[in-house]
């Protein structure tokens, strides 16, 4: 495939996860727009992700530290993107990610909330979070439980960072009902949560590629997408670019 049919598939692709994305936060009654997405680029290389934000998408999610950095480093990246942490964070690589000034969705332990919030203090800029929940009870997955994200929110929250919600991922194979009932219940936790604390906690991240509408439906406000904007593009079997 030339690369000019490459930039053109990811123009129509991104053009049309917007237009759905658009749909689905209007028939919930909110603004379009007020749903932010944000375009995962782990399958793809630093030159595909650069055509992903030639054509609008300026929010890119990575799930490999590494790789956000190397990314972040590219010319045609370097400025006007947003990244976004989605994936574990080990503590070692923190200092390093908060030079791109990310958001991280995945704060899936006490011990990485305190890290972040150190670090950045010393970096001398705040720095947005959400606390990931387990919402599957999948052992596989990772994120916290509801009762340690009560607790902590209970807590005074350290200085550094600013806990803006929670980041969900359904189980793995879920179909599209029990993905529902997951992202409502997290929405339903947001909100108990956002009262028991009076903290706002407006972000709820959750939603990907198989799943999103359904996300939206129940209060999303940042979903995470990433095979279905590379669509006709990538490999079946490997998910990998061809
Ligand atoms: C890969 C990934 C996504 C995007 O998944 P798709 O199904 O390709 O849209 C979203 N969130 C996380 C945490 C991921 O690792």
């Amino acid at each position: 495939m030339k690369l000019s049919e490459i930039e053109q598939r990811i123009q129509q692709n991104w053009q049309s996860v917007q237009q759905e994305v658009n749909t689905a936060t209007l028939a919930t009654g909110c603004e379009p727009g007020g749903v932010r997405v944000i375009g995962v680029t782990k399958y793809v290389d630093a030159e595909w992700t650069a055509a992903l934000v030639r054509a609008g998408c300026l929010d890119l999610g990575e799930n490999r530290p590494q790789v956000l950095w190397k990314k972040a480093e590219h010319d045609g990246l370097q400025s006007g993107v947003r990244w976004h942490v989605i994936g574990h964070l080990q503590s070692n690589k923190v200092r390093r990610s908060l030079k791109y000034q990310p958001v991280i969705h995945s704060i899936d332990s006490e011990r990485l909330l305190h890290r972040v919030a150190t670090e950045s203090s010393r970096a001398g800029h705040d720095t947005e979070v959400l606390l990931e929940v387990n919402i599957s009870g999948d052992e596989e997955k990772t994120g916290m439980a509801a009762d340690l994200i009560d607790q902590l929110l209970s807590q005074d929250l350290p200085q550094g960072v600013k806990v803006m919600g929670l980041m969900a991922m359904a189980g793995f194979g879920t179909d599209s009902n029990a993905a529902k009932r997951q992202f409502d219940e997290v929405r339903v936790l947001r909100d108990k949560l956002s009262v028991k604390s009076g903290r706002k906690l407006s972000e709820l991240s959750m939603g990907m590629s198989g799943d999103y509408q359904q996300a939206i439906e129940c209060g999303s406000t940042m979903v995470r997408i990433g095979s279905r904007l590379f669509d006709g593009l990538l490999d079946r079997t490997t998910g990998v670019a061809r």
